[in-house]
C-alpha cells in the first residue's frame, strides 16, 4: 500500500504537489502498536494477526453519493469511511487497518481537502483502525475509495448462512437516509426542525453496527446477515439467492422513525427500498424473543418476517401479498416471483 505514491495523472488546480498534500493530511496520524510501518515508504508494514483476515473496499463519488455543497468536507470524508465499516460490521468482524485513494478534481481548494481528510481520519481513529497508507490522482470528479482490512474473532456472518424457517431480523430504523438524502437533492421540502435535521443526519453520518454484528458473530449457528446499502428488499434478495431460499416479510414489521412517519406516513416503500441506511438484515433460527436479542446486540431489532424454502421474496400486508408503489419495485426482477 503505497502511501506516498503519485499517479501519472497529475490531480489538476492544486496549489500543493501531491508530496506536500500527503505529508500534511498524514500529519499527526495516530497508529497503534501493530502497525510496524505507516505512510511514507513504498508499502504498509502490519503485524500479522492471530484471527483470518477479512478485506472490503468502496468508493465514495461525487454526484453518485454526495453533493460538495451537501455538507462540511469533515462529513463527506467521515461518511466515505463509515460506509465501508458497514461492511466490516456486516461480516460480524473488527476493523483494523485502512488505505485510502483520493480522486481529486479541479476547483476544490487544499482546504477543502484538508478538511476532508481531517473527517476522513476522525471517523478512522473513532473506530480504533489504523490509517496505513494513501495515494491522490486526478480526476473528472470527487471520489473516496477506501480499503478496510480487519479480522475475524469469531463466527462468519456469511449471506448464505440462511435456512428455511429462520426469523428475519433488522437493527435501527429504515428509510430515513433515503429522505434525507431527497430534503439534500431539492426532491423534498421539509420545515426546519428536529426532523429534518434527523433525517439529514442518518444519510450524512451513517451508524455502522460494529459492535452488534460482533455480538451477534457469538450466537450459534452462525446468523446470515447483510448491511441494508441499496435497501432491505435488494439486500435481501442477495441473502436468499446466495442461502438458496426465499422469504416473507411483513412490510408493515419494517421498523421506521417517528421522523419517517411525519414525511410519509404510514407508507414503508420507502424503508422497504431506499438504501444507505447501514442497518444490519440477519436470520436466525426461531426461538430469540425480538426484547432478547435487542438486549443482547444492544441496539433495538425488529423481526420483519421469516426465510422459506420457496424461492422469492413475497411481501406482505396483514398476511396477504402487499400493493407496493411500481417505482418502488425498479431492480427487484432477480428476486424472482414477487
Ligand atoms: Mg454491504
Amino acid at each position: 500500500m503505497e502511501a506516498g505514491k503519485v499517479s501519472a495523472k497529475r490531480p489538476p488546480a492544486l496549489a500543493s504537489n501531491e508530496f506536500e498534500l500527503i505529508a500534511r493530511f498524514c500529519r499527526h496520524l495516530k497508529l497503534s502498536r501493530r502497525t510496524i510501518l505507516g505512510p511514507g515508504d513504498d508499502c504498509a508494514i502490519v503485524e500479522p494477526s492471530r484471527w483470518p483476515s477479512v478485506t472490503t473496499i468502496d468508493s465514495t463519488v461525487e454526484g453518485l453519493h454526495f453533493k460538495v455543497d451537501w455538507g462540511t468536507p469533515e462529513q463527506i470524508g467521515a461518511r466515505s469511511v463509515l460506509v465501508n465499516l458497514s461492511d466490516i460490521a456486516a461480516m460480524g468482524a473488527t476493523p483494523t487497518h485502512c488505505v485510502v485513494n483520493l480522486a481529486v478534481r479541479a476547483g476544490l481548494s487544499d482546504k477543502f481537502l484538508e478538511r476532508l481528510y481531517d473527517g476522513l481520519k476522525g471517523a478512522v481513529s473513532d473506530s480504533s483502525m489504523d490509517l496505513v497508507g494513501g495515494n491522490i490522482t486526478g480526476a473528472d470528479q470527487l471520489a473516496i475509495t477506501i480499503t478496510v482490512i480487519g479480522e475475524l474473532r469469531g463466527q462468519a456472518l456469511r449471506r448464505g448462512n440462511a435456512r428455511a424457517n429462520d426469523e428475519i431480523f433488522v437493527t435501527g430504523t429504515l428509510g430515513d437516509a433515503a429522505l434525507g438524502w431527497r430534503i439534500l437533492d431539492g426532491k423534498l421540502a421539509l420545515a426546519k426542525g428536529k426532523n429534518r435535521n434527523w433525517l439529514i443526519a442518518r444519510y450524512l453520518r451513517p451508524s455502522p453496527r460494529i459492535r452488534p454484528g460482533q455480538l451477534l458473530a457469538q450466537i450459534k449457528p452462525a446468523a446470515a446477515a447483510i448491511d441494508v446499502s441499496d435497501g432491505l428488499a435488494q439486500d435481501l434478495g442477495h441473502v436468499l439467492e446466495k442461502s438458496n431460499v426465499g422469504a416473507e416479510i411483513e412490510i408493515d414489521a419494517i421498523p421506521v422513525s417517528r421522523a419517517y412517519c411525519s414525511v410519509s406516513g404510514p407508507n414503508r416503500d420507502l424503508a422497504l427500498t431506499g438504501g444507505e441506511d447501514y442497518e444490519l438484515l440477519f436470520t436466525i433460527r426461531p426461538g430469540c424473543s425480538q426484547a432478547a436479542l435487542s438486549k443482547r446486540l444492544g441496539l433495538s431489532v425488529r423481526r420483519i418476517g421469516r426465510i422459506t424454502r420457496r424461492r422469492g421474496l413475497r411481501i406482505l400486508h396483514d398476511g396477504k401479498p402487499a400493493r407496493i408503489a411500481a417505482d418502488s419495485l425498479r431492480g427487484w426482477d432477480q428476486l424472482g416471483d414477487l
